[in-house]
């Protein structure tokens, strides 16, 4: 094989005569690692037509070349889907050195050499027999390219006979080919999540029934390889018949899965506290209004804890403030490893904890807590004084459930802990 030495090692070789002849064909084969995604061989079509050097292309990872594959997640489950079929074939995009997209239409089998498992695909550009399709006159040539090169994919529905038609754009973010995709309401209809999918289909009811002006939608989908993707769906009906029922709706289908993205790490970042990763203020505050509600209207009991590390001050005056974050962070971990995971364990600020404990009454509480207490006591090894920490609890009996005074109630038993002498636990009166 021709500069063998200068390749990587995981790289395969063939006997030259094999070489030279894949190096003929026009379509480009790729050999694949499985488990890495990583390319272990491929023909001169393979880095050429990417604008690649032989030593480029190898040991890369498809997942940088193919414009449709989104990390190691979706490859394994791309993996997945190859695995269980004799050809899988998929139509996608492969990125040009230069920055230019290729369309391609790839056949990917899979088989086992010596023990190991590999994946060879191979690649078709098909971008001039797309561009051919293109031979229409104008009026027609704007339509397709509005179906194919609209960043949105678009939909037109025929709500008499059901037929829906898909564009070749909509196809493609969904991962399927031109030609797949039957037209008909359930090929979209049963890939909505399951959890996304009543509201979806009240709004679109809605529209259809004219209670809505239009219908619009934020949802997640599945795509051909089982995995989701979030998409933004607005459209409306365009014809009505004569009884003003609905015949024809159309439709724009937008990929927001980066922003969804994006928006559910924000949402993480502002509702979790930095230091421990616990719950923060925020968070604790809204879970404990929502758990008022519900244990209200079920007429359950509500407990509340309310945590305070002792003499914390002087962990930070003797050891430093590095030292006393440590602590907090072993507390936190401490504290959420003692309770149950429907309880919520919040930093409600400073060396403070709260625990929210739905259908708790304040004997459970009680115990709780002292459990809690004792994990402190046990798992902080090594801090000379012990780490210790106190404890306020109440409880509501889930009739008519005030959440200000419930924290009020555990923050005055947490005085009482600290003022009969720390590392104890001190439950408030009834109400
Ligand atoms: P007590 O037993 O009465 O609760 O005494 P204490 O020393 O724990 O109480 P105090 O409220 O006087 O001290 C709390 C200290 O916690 C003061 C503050 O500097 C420290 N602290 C608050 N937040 C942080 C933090 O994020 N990191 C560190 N290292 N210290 C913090
Ligand atoms: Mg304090
Ligand atoms: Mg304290």
């Amino acid at each position: 094989m021709p500069n063998s030495e200068n390749l990587p090692s995981s790289a395969v070789a063939f006997p030259p005569a094999a070489e030279v002849l894949f190096d003929q064909l026009a379509d480009a084969v790729y050999l694949i690692d499985p488990e890495s995604s990583r390319i272990v061989w491929g023909n001169r079509k393979a880095w050429e037509s990417l604008g690649l050097s032989r030593e480029d292309v190898l040991d890369h990872s498809v997942l940088s070349l193919q414009m449709d594959v989104h990390g190691l997640p979706q490859w394994s489950e791309i993996a997945t889907a190859i695995r269980s079929t004799d050809c899988f074939r998929f139509i996608g995009r492969h990125r040009h050195q230069q920055g230019y997209e290729l369309a391609v239409e790839v056949n990917t089998t899979h088989f086992e050499l010596d023990g190991r498992s590999y994946f060879l695909s191979v690649a078709r550009d098909i971008t001039r027999r797309v561009a051919q399709e293109d031979s229409t006159p104008r009026r027609e040539k704007q339509l397709w390219f509005a179906l194919n090169e609209a960043t949105d994919g678009l939909w037109d529905w025929d709500v008499a006979t059901g037929v829906l038609f898909f564009s070749p754009q909509l196809k493609r973010m969904l991962g399927y080919g031109p030609d797949e995709m039957a037209p008909v309401l359930e090929t979209w209809s049963d890939n909505v999540h399951p959890e996304d999918a009543p509201g979806v289909m009240a709004v679109l009811q809605e529209h259809l029934q004219g209670r809505r002006t239009r219908y619009e939608a934020e949802y997640r989908i599945r795509n051909r390889n089982g995995h989701y993707i979030w998409v933004h769906d607005r459209g409306r009906v365009c014809e009505y018949g004569p009884d003003g029922q609905p015949l024809r709706a159309v439709g724009m289908v937008q990929d927001i899965s980066t922003r969804k993205q994006m928006e559910l790490q924000l949402q993480a970042l502002a509702s979790s506290d930095m230091l421990t990763g616990l719950a923060n203020r925020y968070q604790g505050t809204t879970f404990l209004k929502s758990q008022t509600e519900l244990c209200q209207r079920l007429g359950l009991p509500l407990g509340l804890a309310f945590l305070d590390i002792d003499n914390f001050k002087a962990i930070n005056d003797v050891y430093g403030h590095l030292t006393g974050d440590r602590v907090l962070q072993e507390v936190g971990r401490a504290v959420k490893g003692a309770v149950r995971g429907a309880d919520l364990v919040c930093r409600w600020g400073g060396e403070e904890f709260i625990v929210i404990a739905p259908n708790t009454t304040a004997e459970q509480m009680a115990l709780v807590a002292e459990k809690v207490r004792l994990a402190v006591l046990n798992e902080l090894t090594g801090q000379e004084p012990p780490v210790t920490i106190s404890v306020g609890v109440a409880a509501s009996s889930g009739r008519a459930i005030d959440s200000n005074a419930l924290m009020a109630r555990a923050d005055s038993a947490l005085y009482r802990a600290k003022d009969k002498g720390r590392n104890r636990v001190e439950l408030a009166p009834e109400e």
